[in-house]
C-alpha cells in the first residue's frame, strides 16, 4: 500500500480540467460591457454616488431580482436526463392529476394576454426550420403567445422509477423571497412532444441542448435544471441576441427584458467597482495578489484588501461581498484573481492599442530598445517608441518582450516581429537609439545596421545618456588618484552605515536638513555626485564626528582604529582638493545627464548641452591654482602628501 498523502498526477490533471471547465462556464467579461443603445433602466450617474447605489439598484431591481442573483451563485449544472440526483435536495414538482383533455391544436388561436391572433406555429417543437418571417414574428411578439401553459400537460407524462410524472405548472412560476410568484417568461411548453423549450435558445442557439432542440422532460429534476439553464452562459447569450433584435424591431422592453437588464445592471455595477480598483492599483504599480485569497484574511493582497476597504463605505459592494465573497470555485462573484487578471489584460491591450493608433496617426516614429533581467532572472527587452503628437515629441513604453539571447540576429527578429504584430510599418521608422554595446550599435552586423538595411531612413543615434555615463566612468577609471578618492568616499559611507550608533553620532554633528554621506551609484555614474556633494558640504561635520568616535572610550578598539584611518585620509590635502574638484565636475555631469534623459529632449538641445559640458571640462585644465586655493582655505597649513615624500628623497 502506498502511504503517499499528496495527489497523483492523474488526480491533479483531473482537478485542473475540472477547474478549466468551471471557468469556461462563466460569462465572458465583455458580455457585461456591451453598450446599451436603449434607455437604461436607471440613469448612469445615479450609480456614481456610493450611498445612492444601494437604493437605486434596489429600486431598479424587480422583486424577483434578488432570487435571480442568488441563482447566479449556483453552479451551472444540467444533469443528464437519465442521471438521478439526490431527491432530498431537489424539490419535486407537485404531481398534477392526470389531465382530462388536451387542448385542440387549432391553427388560429387567441390568447388571453395577447392582443393579436396568429397563424404562426405556436408549438416550439415544430420550429426546426423557422422561416425568417416566423422568426421576426416571434422576436416582435415575444414568448407570451407560445408559452402554452394555460391548458393541460397530458402529453408530458413520463415514467421515472416506475412512477408516472407530469410537467407541473409550478415550473412556470418562481417564488420570490417575499413570497410573491412571478411567471418564468422564457419557458415554453410543446403540446405535441409534451416537453419544454427555451424561447430564446430555440430561436437563436446554434448548439444542441434539451432546451433548444429536443425538449426537456426530466420532471424529477425540473426545477433544478430550469434554474440551471436560466443561469447558463448560452442562455444569457441568446437572451442578449433576443434583446438586441427586439430593440432593432422597435419593440418596447417586456418584463422578460427588464429582468435581463436588471441582471446586467447589477453585474455592471459590480464590475465598475472592480475596474476602479484594478485601475487604481495598476496606475501606482502596486502588487495585486496576496498569499491567501480569502475575503477577510489580512494576507489577501491589495486587490481584495482595497475592495474590502471600499465595501466599508459602499453598501452595494458590501452586500455583494457578503453574499458572493468566498463563494468558492464554480460560483460567479467576479471577485476572483482570474477576473482581476482578465481585466489587467483587457486594460493593457486597450492602452497598447491607443498608443499604436496615436503612432500610426503620427506616421513616423523612432524606437529605443534595451534589455534588463527581471526579478525572476528572465531577460526582458524594453521596447519604447517616440513620435510626435500635437507638435511635441512623446515617448511611450510599448511592452516587455522576454528574450533568450543577446545576439543581434535574435534581437532583430524580436523587434521586427513586435512591429509586425502591431501592424507598424518598418519603412516609417526614422530613428533608432540603443546603448553602445556591439550587438546593438555594431557598425557591420549590430541591430542598428540590420534595421537600417530594412529601412534606410532609420538613423541610428547612440543613447546620449548611456554614452555620457560611459565617458565619465572610463575617464575616472583611468586615473589612479580618482580611484583612490572614490574608494575613500565609499569607505566613509561603509564605516558610518555599518552601525546605528555611528550613524546617530554623524547625524548629531551634521544636523537636520543637511546632506548625509551616501553610497556610490553602481549604474548611473553621474549619481556619484550625490555622494561627493555630501562630503563637500559637510566636510567639517564629518571630520568632527570621526574625532568624536576616536575619543569615545566606549567604542571598540577596531572602530577607533577605523575612524583614525579615515581621519588621516580625510585630512590629506589630496582628498580635500579632489573633493572640491570632483564635486564641480560631477554636479555638471549629473545635471547634463538629467537633461539628456528628459522625454521632450531634441537633438539640438542634446548637442548644445554636451558641447557646454565639454567646454566646462576643458576649462578646468586652467583652473588648477584656483582649486588649490580653495583647498587651502578648507585645510590650511597642509601640503601634498606625495610632495613631502618626494622632497625627502631629493634631499
Ligand atoms: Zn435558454
Amino acid at each position: 500500500m502506498s502511504n503517499r498523502t499528496y495527489q497523483s498526477g492523474a488526480a491533479k490533471r483531473k482537478k485542473a480540467a475540472k477547474a478549466k471547465e468551471d471557468i469556461s462556464k462563466y460569462l465572458p467579461l465583455t458580455s457585461f460591457l456591451l453598450v446599451q443603445k436603449s434607455k437604461p433602466v436607471v440613469s448612469e450617474d445615479v450609480f456614481l454616488c456610493p450611498t445612492s447605489n444601494f437604493v437605486s439598484i434596489d429600486s431598479a431591481l424587480l422583486p424577483n431580482e434578488t432570487l435571480e442573483i442568488q441563482q447566479e451563485l449556483e453552479p451551472e449544472q444540467e444533469p443528464e436526463p437519465e442521471q438521478e440526483s439526490e431527491p432530498a435536495q431537489v424539490p419535486e414538482p407537485v404531481q398534477e392529476p392526470e389531465p382530462a383533455q388536451e387542448p385542440e391544436s387549432n391553427q388560429i388561436k387567441t390568447y388571453p394576454n395577447a392582443t393579436t391572433k396568429t397563424t404562426q406555429e405556436t408549438d416550439p417543437a415544430l420550429w426546426h426550420q423557422l422561416s425568417q418571417e416566423a422568426q421576426s414574428f416571434w422576436i416582435s411578439n415575444g414568448p407570451s403567445m407560445c408559452q402554452n401553459n394555460d391548458g393541460s400537460f397530458k402529453n408530458s407524462e413520463r415514467l421515472s422509477c416506475g412512477q408516472k410524472r407530469y410537467l407541473s405548472k409550478s415550473c412556470f412560476r418562481r417564488e420570490l423571497h417575499n413570497g410573491e410568484f412571478v411567471n418564468c417568461e422564457w419557458l415554453l411548453y410543446s403540446p405535441s412532444t409534451g416537453s419544454v423549450f427555451c424561447f430564446a435558445c430555440t430561436l437563436f442557439s446554434s448548439k444542441h441542448s434539451n432546451f433548444s432542440t429536443t425538449g426537456f422532460d426530466d420532471w424529477k429534476n425540473a426545477l433544478k435544471c430550469i434554474s440551471g439553464h436560466e443561469n447558463g452562459s448560452e442562455h444569457h447569450k441568446n437572451m442578449l441576441t433576443y434583446s438586441s433584435r427586439q430593440r432593432e424591431s422597435g419593440q418596447l422592453d417586456s418584463v422578460l427584458l427588464k429582468q435581463l437588464h436588471n441582471k446586467q445592471l447589477y453585474w455592471q455595477n459590480v464590475l465598475k467597482r472592480i475596474v476602479a480598483v484594478v485601475k487604481f492599483l495598476s496606475s501606482r504599480g502596486l502588487p495585486f495578489r496576496g498569499n491567501n485569497e480569502t475575503i477577510g484574511s489580512e494576507q489577501n493582497g491589495n486587490y481584495l484588501g482595497t475592495l474590502e476597504l471600499l465595501s466599508q463605505f459602499d453598501p452595494f459592494l458590501h452586500e455583494h461581498m457578503k453574499k458572493h465573497g468566498n463563494s468558492g470555485k464554480g460560483n460567479t462573484s467576479y471577485l476572483s484573481a482570474n477576473i482581476c487578471e482578465e481585466f489587467i489584460c483587457l486594460m493593457g491591450n486597450k492602452v497598447l492599442s491607443e498608443i499604436i493608433s496615436e503612432l500610426k496617426k503620427a506616421k513616423y516614429y523612432s524606437i529605443s530598445v534595451d534589455s534588463t533581467p527581471d526579478l525572476s532572472h528572465v531577460d526582458q527587452l524594453t521596447f519604447t517608441v517616440r513620435y510626435v503628437k500635437d507638435l511635441a515629441p512623446v515617448e511611450r513604453f510599448l511592452q516587455f518582450v522576454p528574450i533568450h539571447g543577446h545576439g543581434a540576429e535574435h534581437l532583430e527578429t524580436v523587434v521586427l516581429n513586435l512591429l509586425q504584430e502591431n501592424e507598424i510599418s518598418i519603412s516609417d521608422c526614422r530613428g533608432q537609439s540603443y546603448d553602445n554595446a556591439s550587438n546593438m550599435a555594431g557598425q557591420y552586423s549590430g541591430l542598428q545596421k540590420r534595421i537600417k538595411d530594412k529601412s534606410e531612413s532609420a538613423l541610428f543615434i547612440p543613447c546620449a545618456g548611456h554614452s555620457l555615463n560611459l565617458v565619465g566612468n572610463s575617464a575616472a577609471g583611468c586615473c589612479l588618484e580618482a580611484i583612490i578618492f572614490f574608494d575613500f568616499v565609499q569607505c566613509l559611507y561603509n564605516f558610518f552605515s555599518a552601525s546605528t550608533h555611528r550613524w546617530q553620532v554623524l547625524l548629531s554633528f551634521v544636523g537636520k536638513g543637511k546632506k548625509i554621506v551616501k553610497q556610490l551609484s553602481g549604474t548611473r555614474w553621474s549619481a556619484c555626485a550625490d555622494a561627493v556633494t555630501c562630503l563637500h558640504d559637510s566636510y567639517d561635520e564629518i571630520k568632527k564626528a570621526l574625532e568624536f568616535l576616536i575619543k569615545d572610550i566606549s567604542q571598540s578598539k577596531e572602530t577607533q582604529n577605523d575612524a583614525q584611518n579615515l581621519i588621516t585620509k580625510i585630512t590629506t590635502f589630496e582628498i580635500v582638493f579632489l573633493t572640491i574638484f570632483w564635486n564641480d565636475i560631477l554636479c555638471h555631469f549629473n545635471e547634463t545627464s538629467k537633461i539628456l534623459q528628459k522625454e521632450n529632449l531634441n537633438l539640438d538641445v542634446a548637442v548644445r548641452i554636451l558641447k557646454s559640458l565639454l567646454h566646462f571640462i576643458k576649462d578646468l585644465r586652467s583652473q588648477f591654482e584656483n582649486y588649490q586655493e580653495k583647498a587651502k582655505i578648507l585645510l590650511p597649513n597642509t601640503d601634498y602628501r606625495d610632495s613631502s615624500n618626494r622632497t625627502k628623497k631629493r634631499s
